[in-house]
């Protein structure tokens, strides 16, 4: 069977059907439309130009974007897969499912920020005999694939970047305690948490200093037998700092005795990240951390009796709501 490509009229009627592609292949969860796009395009032998042209027969000017521009029901009749089932897969063209009035979506990953793109764990497409790079949307919260124990996370470009930290038990129970602080305080809360921590142990810990941080980028030079490592790997080894700072953070008692408490209770707070070991040096003389307290507190500008703005409610969740 072959594909009905008719570019010849300068004006592109939309086409309510498109012939079957001899060979299909199901798309990976969450796969990026570009990624799904071009390997249906490699296992038939044909361009990938040529392909978005016949899915998105419309507007032939925006190539460099096919999420924007393939219609799902054309991809559903190129492929023979229903259509429902590859808008729950891809999230970029899920919209269009939402304008046929089908419903259902919450708690699915949304394409585009704070999400990123990602390479798909190697291992998992090798078990499922995925051929070709597959690229995915990947939520800041998925850092570790459990199955395999590969770091799929934060700075993985390619999938040389990933690798296995199934040696390292306190890095999968981070990812797991990553998981249960959203079953506890939800996607948007943790996230916004999770990004000041992050940015905490990172700036704390970037050079080297005697933390569990560089404990463990010294365990990756010794196994990995390199002078030079990807980024990847530094991201990782601060990975349980990073949740575990989250889960202090995000704790209404530990943020009430941080930002409004008595210097007595501050000093308690300071005293159990020391304990937890979660920053380079005393975490009182850490700037981060009183950039994250001064942050909260509220600001004598702001009306008197206002609750002060909760960022949180701005910023976009990883997941459908
Ligand atoms: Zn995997």
């Amino acid at each position: 069977m072959k594909i009905d490509i008719s570019t010849s009229s300068p004006i592109q009627l939309p086409r309510l059907s498109v012939r079957a592609l001899p060979r299909s292949l199901p798309p990976v969860a969450n796969e990026t439309i570009g990624s799904f796009v071009a390997r249906l395009a490699f296992v038939n032998h044909i361009n990938c130009r040529d392909l978005i042209r016949v899915l998105a027969p419309t507007c032939r000017s925006q190539l460099r974007a096919p999420e924007k521009i393939v219609r799902l029901h054309l991809l559903a009749g190129a492929t023979g897969i229903k259509s429902t089932h590859l808008a729950y897969a891809l999230p970029e063209i899920r919209g269009q499912l939402l304008d046929q009035g089908v419903s259902g979506l919450k708690g699915m990953t949304i394409a585009g920020h704070p999400n990123r793109i990602h390479p798909a764990c190697r291992l998992c497409m090798g078990a499922k005999n995925v051929v070709g790079r597959v690229s995915v949307w990947r939520r800041p919260d998925q850092n570790i694939c459990l199955r395999h124990g590969i770091w799929i996370g934060r700075d993985v470009t390619t999938p040389a970047d990933q690798f296995c930290v199934n040696d390292l038990p306190e890095m999968l129970q981070a990812q797991r305690r990553h998981g249960k602080l959203i079953s506890r305080y939800g996607h948007r809360a943790v996230n916004y948490h999770y990004g000041h921590a992050h940015n905490i142990v990172d700036v704390s810990s970037r050079l080297p200093s005697p933390t569990k941080r560089w404990s463990r980028m010294l365990y990756f030079f010794e196994r990995e037998k390199v002078e030079r490592l990807p980024r990847s790997y530094s991201s990782a080894a601060m990975y349980p700092e990073a949740v575990a700072l989250t889960n202090i953070l995000i704790s209404p008692y530990w943020r009430h005795s941080a930002v409004h408490g008595s210097p007595i209770e501050q000093d308690k707070f300071f005293r159990h990240i020391q304990l937890k070991d979660l920053t380079n040096g005393p975490p009182n003389l850490d700037r981060s951390l009183w950039g994250w307290i001064r942050e909260h507190q509220p600001q004598p500008w702001r009306h008197t009796g206002q609750q002060f703005l909760d960022l949180r409610t701005h910023l976009r969740s990883p997941v459908a709501e």
